[in-house]
């Protein structure tokens, strides 16, 4: 599901990654595992196709994620670090507006928001104003929003920071239930995790 080879990322003056191969296949829960700084987020937005590497080759179901962006993008479920969410529109609307955003049709979006706030146990919040929620339900959102168009592979970027435990336990139980049916690459700098 994700072939990385001799991937070098360097920003103005300082290279954030050098030369990092690995494979994951599908159906696997695979952890990024390093300090703040080690260049976890960097692979990360290189294989959700925020930004090119400087050298090396990426990946995701046999399509490389510079030239077939298009084609990463649609089976990819992206959770950025600081899980970006418009605050001020309430769960289930959000949802929808996502799922359209991601091209599926109109009645399919009301299907999948409705799929996705039942697997993430957001029913009972879904006309909450997202900015109202709790962080743990919030992140909860963010992982809807990375499943709402059904995608094959989920990528999680620090999804337990700054949860307090039980919620961390709830997003590692959800982690493991999608493990069940997705290919899931999370990153973190807690060992236990
Ligand atoms: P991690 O996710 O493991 O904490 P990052 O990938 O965020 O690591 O960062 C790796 C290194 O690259 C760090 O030294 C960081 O300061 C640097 N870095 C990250 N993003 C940028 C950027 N946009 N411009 C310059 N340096 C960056």
């Amino acid at each position: 599901m994700i072939e990385v080879a001799n991937l070098t990322k360097r920003y103005a003056g300082h290279t954030a990654v050098t030369d990092v191969s690995f494979t994951v296949g599908r159906g696997e829960i695979v952890g990024l595992l390093g300090p703040n700084g080690a260049g976890k987020s960097t692979i990360i937005r290189i294989l959700s196709c925020f930004m090119p590497a400087t050298s090396g080759t990426a990946r995701v179901a046999g399509f490389d994620v510079f030239p077939q962006a298009d084609e990463v993008r649609r089976r990819l479920g992206y959770l950025p670090e600081n899980n970006p969410l418009h605050k001020e529109m309430r769960v289930c609307e959000y949802l929808k507006f996502r799922a359209r955003l991601k091209g599926l049709s109109r009645g399919r979006s009301r299907e999948r928001a409705d799929v996705v706030m039942r697997q993430c146990a957001l029913a009972d919040v879904s006309h909450r104003i997202i900015g109202q929620l709790s962080k743990g339900y919030q992140q909860r959102v963010g992982l809807a929003d990375a499943l709402v168009h059904e995608p094959e592979l989920v990528i999680l970027d620090e999804p337990t920071l700054g949860l307090d435990p039980n919620q961390i336990r709830a997003v590692r139980q959800l982690i493991k239930d999608l493990g069940r049916t997705h290919t899931v690459l999370l990153s973190s700098h807690i060992l236990p995790e």
